[in-house]
């Protein structure tokens, strides 16, 4: 069952809350083969926010967006314009890992994104966005959008925030080739556009740390606690 009806409509003033809630929900199917919902990663207050698609395995043990092989490639592409991840905010459409790994169906994505990803992004109120991947291209963009057509393309999302698509990390590490240096380079053109319109909307924010982030340690806690059962 995608929905539970007996959902009730609750509101919560800090972004804090809405954490706490969502990696406690447990509103569609999707929870029953996860460890728990993953919640987010860096800065609520930065004016670049990153939406991928949905958890991996590493990202279902940690309980956080990409910080598993895509997260390590997607941190090298940022360190290459200039970024590291505790100064963005990366979130995901939807929070609980398909079983096997499966892709999510747009209805899973829109239903776990109308729950949380829309009231996080409404917290955050980011400037400029990156979408990653055909998941995210499609929940933010059109439900038929298409990931190799329409990346690099700025659009509007509903939260009236800028909006630039590029292939998901994931993907890339598919590639071989000449095919993945062709990837590459639209991945980081898209992802120098994404940081120059956040530079010219959010001049005096710093995109990058002297020291980037061990997104591993940091949240080996919650990684702990997820083995022991209490997500
Ligand atoms: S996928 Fe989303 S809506 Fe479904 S249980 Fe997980 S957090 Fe809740």
């Amino acid at each position: 069952m995608l929905i539970n009806e007996n959902t009730e409509a609750i509101t919560w003033n800090t972004h804090g809350e809405l954490e706490q809630a969502l990696l406690g929900c447990s509103r569609c199917h999707l929870r029953q083969d996860a460890k728990g919902p993953t919640s987010y990663n860096g800065s609520p207050a930065s004016p670049l926010a990153i939406v991928g698609e949905g958890p991996g395995g590493v990202e279902d043990d940690y309980g956080v967006p990409l910080v598993g092989p895509s997260g390590q490639l997607l941190d090298k592409a940022l360190a290459s314009v200039g970024v590291t991840r505790d100064r963005v905010y990366t979130t995901n459409v939807i929070k609980c890992r398909p079983k096997n790994n499966r892709t999510p169906t747009i209805e899973e994505g829109q239903f776990c994104a109308r729950e949380w990803l829309d009231r996080e992004m409404a917290f955050v109120r980011p400037k400029v966005i990156i979408a990653l991947g055909s998941v995210a291209l499609k929940y933010l963009y059109k439900p038929d959008g298409r990931i190799t057509k329409d990346r690099g393309q700025w659009f509007t999302t509903a939260y009236q925030v800028p909006a630039i698509a590029t292939y998901h990390p994931a993907y890339l590490l598919r590639l071989t080739g000449k095919e993945l240096v062709k990837a590459k380079w639209e991945v980081f053109y898209d992802l120098k556009a994404a940081v120059e319109k956040c530079r010219e909307l959010a001049p005096d924010y710093p995109l990058q740390s002297d020291v980037p982030p061990d997104l591993l340690a940091l949240y080996a806690g919650r990684r702990q606690d997820r083995q022991a059962g209490h997500s």
